[in-house]
């Protein structure tokens, strides 16, 4: 379906249960596990499809060791049934991660943790190795008996700085634990408005269109590229905004003050000796204020970084030139004589967390856990409007399962199914095994005749919608991309037609990771504007505009600046 078509379904049928505001992964969440009730809704989504918090993250699928600090057991052990769902239902994007927790002190931080956990104010503090064993204990506890990652270890001074002979000499020792890291969450997200779309009749997803206005039974939308807008009666709207969830509710005719967002800021890093030292581990640390850093290896680069501070508007965040200061500091503290400077610096990105608000002066201590605040119908509006409050990538899936079941009461439906073991997007029917990848594989060379290094690359990239796509590539002449031959001009044209692209910089922001690692430069932004305009029919006016588009939003928002 094309976008133009998806409009006229959607104003020809405005009457629909469920109106989701905003395309983040809590949204698309809630929407797939709504489609998989056979809800009819529609989702919209102002920019991109996981343009917002969702494709900011560190990208780490955690249960939050840290929050155990604050006593969030439930919270802690919901997450890691969620990180061991994932890594089953998306092992094509979700795969595990060793942690490693450089340790400077034998016993500090157990009078601090033990004050916080009996409720007191407390300033954070170093964490000592002994803190870290009674936490990582317990992580291994919560993570449940049919835990699927390996369980914690300590490897004292002398075995860590031999391993890592980089490492800063005063550490007393190393903790390693498990968890997991998810290459595409961008991929992942559109996945799931895939998977929703195909699975009921009555779901629609569109990106770049907004709520304008609200009255009676009726909420008025714009599409942000025709400027048209059309009318939908939803019986109940999701505000699903993340950081603007206030804002959206006000366009709602609904005055609320949920969220107290914090930003997080990201770099990516190409450097070999550092890249070397991650050994393929994260590295988790806290800085003299308490506050956590990582870097790991992200397809040979390495992303730093994570904050959090408060901001009172999500259109204001960027990652700031203190902020990169402060992730480069840091990192001494790990690695002191690893020199790492601007110059090594790729990408930046950040983000906002949609937190509650709180009056906490320690941003850090503010709870991940997610809600869901109901107003009901009133004051000339006649549906109620639900919003959904924190949360992390990580439990995304409960979370909407949570908020489902609230909406399938009120609608009066019962529950079809669950979503707990269903795998997502090209996770379906993946080749577990090395046998079985290869046994996978030979079969796709033997129908497309595509070379298998190739098909190999698609695998990672897509997971099992490679046969899709390898198909799709083999049903007419194919040519690498001249700027980027890891890449080919009908996988490209795939996207196109597929995955709701509609700017220049959806494509490579969030269909690809290429700004991520760095691979841009202008010729490349040029050849792909080139491959995607027949299939979205830009004149060439519109197609010289995406490119000046994309070339101010990486340069004003990702500090990249291509010649
Ligand atoms: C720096 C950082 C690091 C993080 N690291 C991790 C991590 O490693 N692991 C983890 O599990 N979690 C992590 N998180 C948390 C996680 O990313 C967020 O909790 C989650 O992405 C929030 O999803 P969301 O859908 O609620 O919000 P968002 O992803 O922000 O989505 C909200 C969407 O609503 C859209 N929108 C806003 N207003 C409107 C409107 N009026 N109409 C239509 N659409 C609208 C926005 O464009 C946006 O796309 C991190 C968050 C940050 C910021």
């Amino acid at each position: 379906m094309t976008r133009e078509q998806r409009l006229e379904a959607i104003r020809h049928r405005p009457g629909v249960s469920v109106l989701i505001v905003g395309g983040g992964i809590n949204g698309v969440g809630l929407f797939r596990e709504l489609a998989l009730q056979g809800v009819d809704a529609l989702l919209v989504e102002k920019s991109d499809f996981c343009a917002g918090a969702s494709s900011a993250s560190t990208r780490i699928i955690h249960g939050g060791l840290r929050y155990l600090e604050n006593g969030e057991f439930r919270l802690v052990k919901e997450a890691l049934r969620e990180r061991n769902r994932l890594l089953k239902n998306a092992p094509h994007y979700v795969r595990p991660l060793a942690t490693t927790i450089p340790v400077f002190s034998w016993a500090d931080g157990l009078f601090s943790a033990l004050g916080k956990f009996l409720g007191f104010r407390v300033r954070p503090s170093d964490r000592g190795a002994l803190l870290f064993k009674i936490g990582l204990s317990l992580y291994d506890l919560l993570a449940g008996n049919q835990a699927v990652l390996p369980t914690h270890q300590f490897k004292s001074r002398h075995v860590s700085l031999a391993a890592r002979p980089q490492l800063h000499p005063e550490i007393v020792c190393t903790a390693t634990y498990y968890d997991a890291w998810i290459s595409y969450p961008e991929r992942l997200c559109l996945e799931l408005v895939l998977d929703a779309e195909s699975q009921c009749s009555g779901a629609y997803a569109l990106n770049y269109a907004r709520p304008k206005g609200a009255k009676g039974d009726t909420v008025v939308l714009e599409d942000e590229i025709s400027g048209r807008t059309l009318e939908i009666k939803p019986r109940i709207v999701i505000n699903a905004s993340g950081a603007w969830i206030d804002f959206t509710n006000r366009v709602l005719e609904r005055q609320t003050q949920y969220i107290g967002g914090t930003k997080g800021s990201h770099i990516v890093l190409e450097h070999s000796e550092l890249l070397a030292a991650t050994l393929g581990q994260l590295l988790y640390f806290a800085n003299a204020d308490g506050r956590i850093c990582i870097f790991y290896p992200f397809y040979g680069k390495v992303i730093a970084g994570s904050m959090d501070i408060p901001v009172p508007d999500p259109e204001t965040a960027f990652c700031e030139e203190d902020e990169v200061d402060y992730i480069l500091e840091s990192m001494r503290q790990v690695f002191p004589h690893i020199h790492v400077d601007r110059s090594n610096i790729v990408y930046r990105f950040c983000g906002v967390r949609p937190l509650p608000r709180s009056d906490s002066s320690i941003p850090g201590e503010i709870s991940r856990d997610h809600s869901c605040a109901v107003i009901p119908a009133g004051n000339g509006i006649d549906f109620p409007v639900y919003s959904l409050i924190g949360g992390k990538w990580t439990t995304f899936r409960a979370f909407g399962e949570q908020v489902a079941d609230k909406i399938l009461n009120h609608l009066a439906r019962p529950r079809l199914t669950s979503s707990a073991d269903l795998p997502i997007g090209g996770g379906k029917s993946y080749p577990q095994t090395a046998v079985e990848k290869s046994a996978w594989l030979g079969s796709l060379e033997r129908k497309t005749r595509l070379p298998i290094e190739r098909l190999k690359a698609l695998l990672d990239r897509y997971g099992t919608r490679t046969e899709d796509f390898a198909q799709f590539m083999s049903a007419a002449p194919d040519q690498p991309l001249r700027s980027l031959p890891e890449y080919s001009q009908r996988e490209i044209q795939f996207m196109a037609s597929q995955e709701s692209i509609v700017h220049l910089d959806d494509l490579i922001l969030r269909r690809t990771i290429m700004a991520l690692l760095g691979q841009l430069s202008l010729d490349l932004l040029e050849e792909l504007a080139v491959v995607l305009a027949p299939v979205l029919e830009w004149s060439q006016e519109r197609t010289r505009q995406e490119i000046e588009r994309t070339l101010k939003l990486l340069r004003e928002v990702h500090g990249v600046r291509l010649q």
